[in-house]
């Protein structure tokens, strides 16, 4: 049988970890510009905190979860996605004693067992940030602030933000009842998933992706409509300080969140530019989350941005193939004979000394295969170690971009590059 990753998994290789490694770069720099830290928690952790953290009547969990026993017959799960296990690390190591509110950040792969489809994978990657313990509206705006800069550092300037009010428990349960008014005359319209929701989740109807559904509902009370006078003035202070700011932002009815822990301020990113599923990220307030694990009654609010989807963002922006460019190798070193091997590690070893990316033959090809070599890793620079330059006390330095080429003498050689490079 021929070994290949599982069925929703993928590799990254050079030159598209270089990509990678740039977008995280971002986030990470940008997230401690705007004073959070890193957290880290397993990638796997008892089934119950996600069907009590994710929500035990959600796709994720009923249907998406990597559950496995251990040896010891312990249910464990696969981390579908990162807030339940960072609600759970600051319960655990009771953070909320010290100092609020608590900023974190946390990357890294997540799993579900989903139909593999075009952009979709079992094993993803996320990039997201939580904060504990702030009511501040201005806190729901700070958010949607960083996950903006981020955007704007990468160049994708053409993002659309999707903003609503999901309100609070009080206020919820009005919009919900006025909306099983509006939606029990239609109920024969809408889709047999969406008749079950009625009864369970009428807000899940409102996010359905079924056309009919929508037509079906069309005109339905809002979320917005019904806010009670708190969340109303919350949902307004998040607008106006993201209009100080400069940040414009479509009010979206049909953004829902289906679970009641789910409060207040909740947004979505997209980008329209990567197709029908122009989604990228989102998040929003979830006061009740935190008491929902076993926690106190600690308001939290984050959001989680996929990294596959923002790197295929990435490639829709001019000048994505240079993204990534400066860690290539700068220098290959060419070895003429093999005798100067020794030699040419003692040069290359002074090369990297000055932090110039540099590299050498190691298999004794032909000039003209090292040459070649060198342009497939993409080297700026061929420093060649010959024969007759040597008897002389020098190197030939060859630029590959300018294809110019000149005779150096050796104690000078990194200055020469430096120069080259600059
Ligand atoms: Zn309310
Ligand atoms: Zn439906």
């Amino acid at each position: 049988m021929e070994l290949k990753a599982p069925r929703g998994t993928y590799d990254v290789l050079p030159p598209e970890t270089a990509k990678w490694q740039y977008v995280e770069g971002v986030l990470r720099d940008t997230a401690r510009l705007f004073g959070y830290s890193e957290v880290r928690t397993p990638i796997f952790e008892h089934t119950e905190l996600f069907e009590r953290g994710v929500g035990d009547t959600t796709d994720i969990v009923t249907k998406e979860m990597y559950t496995f026993e251990d040896k010891a017959n312990r249910s464990l799960t696969l981390r579908p996605e990162g807030t339940a296990s960072c609600v759970r690390a600051l319960i655990e190591h009771s953070v909320y004693g010290g100092i609020m509110p608590v900023k974190w950040y946390y990357g890294g792969p997540m799993f579900r067992y989903d139909r593999p489809q075009a952009g979709r994978y079992r094993q993803f990657c996320q990039f997201g940030v939580e904060v504990f313990g702030s009511h501040s509206p201005f806190v729901d705006a700070e958010v949607i602030m960083l996950l903006v800069e981020v955007l704007q550092r990468l160049g994708l300037d053409g993002y659309e933000l999707h903003l609503n009010s999901v309100g609070c428990p009080k206020c919820r349960e009005i919009h919900r009842q006025k909306l099983v008014e509006h939606m029990v005359p239609v109920k024969e319209r809408l889709c047999h998933d969406c008749q079950t929701r009625l009864v369970k989740n009428p807000l899940r109807v409102i996010d359905c992706k079924v056309r009919a559904c929508q037509e079906a509902i069309a005109g339905f009370p809002t979320m917005y409509d019904n806010l009670c006078e708190t969340c109303h003035n919350h949902y307004a202070q998040v607008k106006t300080v993201l209009g100080d700011n400069a940040i414009a932002f479509i009010q979206d009815h049909n953004l829902v969140r289906g679970l009641d822990y789910y409060t207040n301020t909740a947004f979505e990113i997209h980008i329209p530019q990567i197709g029908a599923q122009s989604a990228i990220g989102g998040g929003g307030r979830y006061n009740g989350l935190i008491q929902a694990i076993g926690g106190p009654d600690l308001p939290g609010i984050g959001f989680a941005i996929g990294m596959e989807r923002l790197l295929l963002a990435l490639e829709t922006r001019p000048g994505a193939q240079r993204v990534g460019e400066e860690g290539r190798l700068q220098v290959f070193l060419a070895v003429q004979d093999e005798k100067y091997s020794a030699l040419a590690m003692r040069l290359l070893d002074r090369i990297r000394r000055t932090g110039i990316i540099s590299d050498r033959d190691y298999n004794q090809r032909s000039m003209k295969a090292q040459m070649k070599y060198a342009d497939k890793l993409g080297a700026r620079i061929v420093v060649v170690l010959g024969e007759a330059e040597l008897a002389r006390g020098t190197l030939v330095v060859r630029d590959m971009l300018s294809r110019e080429q000149q005779e150096v003498p050796t104690e000078s050689l990194t200055a020469v590059l430096k120069d080259l490079l600059a």
